[in-house]
């Protein structure tokens, strides 16, 4: 029985920093794979 996309989305691993591997809150402008801290330091 497949999972419905609801299902699907929640077991999606949660985004993480590449740089301090923080746990990172979805956001619109997610381009980047670094959290707001470190995305600073450019
Ligand atoms: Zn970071």
């Amino acid at each position: 029985m497949l999972l419905s996309p609801i299902q699907f989305f929640k077991n999606l691993p949660k985004k993480r920093c590449s740089s301090c591997k923080k746990v990172m809150v979805e956001q619109a402008d997610c381009y980047t794979n670094k959290c707001e801290k470190c995305s600073t330091v450019i």
